[in-house]
């Protein structure tokens, strides 16, 4: 049976999820693209809409005026709204959510524009009335988080009794030629890693300077890499939600480059999201970077090689030690190709669709909310095959120190 969904957003990430929503018109055969800037899902459709039987149509809505939101829900009556926003709407969006009664999904959790600081606490206070109004919220389902926490369900279920270490392994292989861009939103990139690193170790948080842990790591499709810990969202639901867990931490790979580059923003302030008085007017350094630095959507045609993000597991089975490492291999090209993004915004979206058409189709659908892990992971593993970002497996792979 066909849907209805509400896209909220119109950058490199929703055009993702709208691209794969059209290839998946049997769940969606009705999507709305909502956003501030309304040219931009115009432009969306206009170049969709011939590929594909869903019909699609777009609105303007600034996603913090919460009755301004509300008005477009109880008009399109969508059954989803699917948030690829920024995490600063998350709880503006859940608000109009509760008071429609309409289910919700994101790809980030709530970050308050002030402070740069992410954790799930503001979104977990919504669990009860989640409950009460009989409505699903799914959180952090692109895929770090998100099939981090699918991979680390799949693993529990099937490979393990108990699962002791996570180690998630995010490596981006490709070079898009530029001597600094971010793959994603640049203001909420730099946000998070020029943050404090941090992982968890029996039950607490353990923190670390920024990129003070390196390890260096071969990557199947990419070759050698370093690595650098970072703090990362899925650490804090993971640790809750996998049984047994004694240390879970998150890796990222950086070219030298890059962090030159962002040791040296930092250095003259260009980071900093304290606002300033310049010429007159008040401008965040951060957004003013923003502004300068090419936009995401633009690297997709000039990105080559390849991604590779898993996670490795250490546990036991039937009393005996067992190590595993699931990861999906993803081609910067072969998405541009497909879908016109390149494979940051392509390994997000898709989880997004994914598991929008979960909850759509019910296989994910229970009040409260909820972190991806907390869901069956079959039938989104057997979807990340069928939607183009297939996963591998090892069972003796090599570990990280
Ligand atoms: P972009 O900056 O490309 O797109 C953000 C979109 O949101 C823009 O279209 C923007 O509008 C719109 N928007 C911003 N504020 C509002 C508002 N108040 N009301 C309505 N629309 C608004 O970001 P990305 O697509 O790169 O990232 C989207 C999300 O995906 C982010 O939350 C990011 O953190 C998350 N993400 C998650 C990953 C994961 O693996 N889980 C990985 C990568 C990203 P306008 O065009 O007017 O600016």
């Amino acid at each position: 049976m066909a849907h209805r969904a509400l896209i909220i957003g119109a950058g490199g990430v929703a055009s993702v999820v709208i691209a794969k929503c059209c290839q998946n018109s049997e769940v969606f055969g009705e999507i709305m693209i909502a956003s501030r800037t309304k040219s931009k899902c115009d432009a969306i459709k206009e170049r969709l809409q011939p590929t594909t039987k869903t019909v699609i149509s777009t609105a303007a809505v600034d996603a913090d005026n919460v009755p301004e939101l509300v008005a477009l829900i109880k008009e399109y009556k969508p059954e989803i709204v699917v948030n690829v926003a920024l995490p600063y709407q998350d709880l503006h969006i859940m608000d109009a959510c509760l008071e429609c009664k309409v289910d919700y999904l994101d790809t980030a959790n709530y970050e308050p524009e002030d402070t740069a600081k992410f954790e799930y606490s503001w979104q977990w206070a919504y669990r009860e009335r989640f409950e009460k109004a009989g409505i699903t919220a799914v959180l952090g389902c692109g895929f770090d988080p998100g099939v981090t926490g699918v991979f680390s369900a799949y693993a529990q279920k099937h490979e393990f009794d108990e699962i002791n270490y996570i180690d998630i392994l995010d490596c981006n292989g490709g070079d898009h030629g530029y001597p600094f861009a971010t793959n994603f939103n640049p203001e909420i990139n730099i946000r998070e890693v020029s943050a404090k690193g941090s992982y968890i170790e029996d039950g607490k948080w353990v923190e670390t300077e920024p990129m003070e842990i390196k390890r260096v790591y071969n990557f199947k499709g990419v070759g050698e890499k370093d690595m650098y810990l970072l703090h990362h969202e899925e650490l804090e639901s993971l640790a809750l939600n996998i049984k047994g867990i004694k240390r879970i931490r998150f890796f990222m790979t950086f070219g030298q480059s890059y962090l030159t580059h962002l040791k040296c923003l930092e250095n003259v302030g260009m980071t900093s999201i304290e606002p300033i008085m310049y010429e007159g007017r008040e401008i965040v350094p951060l957004q003013f970077l923003k502004a300068v630095l090419p936009d995401p959507a633009s690297l997709g045609p000039r990105t080559k090689g390849k991604t590779n993000i898993g996670c490795i597991f250490q546990g036991k089975k039937d009393g005996k030690p067992k190590n595993y490492y699931l990861y999906n291999i993803c081609d910067h090209q072969e998405c541009y190709k497909e879908v016109g993004s390149q494979a940051i915004s392509y390994t997000t979206g898709v989880p997004a669709m994914i598991g929008a058409a979960m909850v759509l189709t019910g296989k994910w659908k229970k009040p409260g909310v909820f972190n991806v892990e907390e869901f069956d992971p079959d039938p989104f593993m057997e979807n990340l095959n069928k939607w183009g970002l297939p996963w591998e497996e090892e069972h003796d792979p090599v570990l990280v120190d």
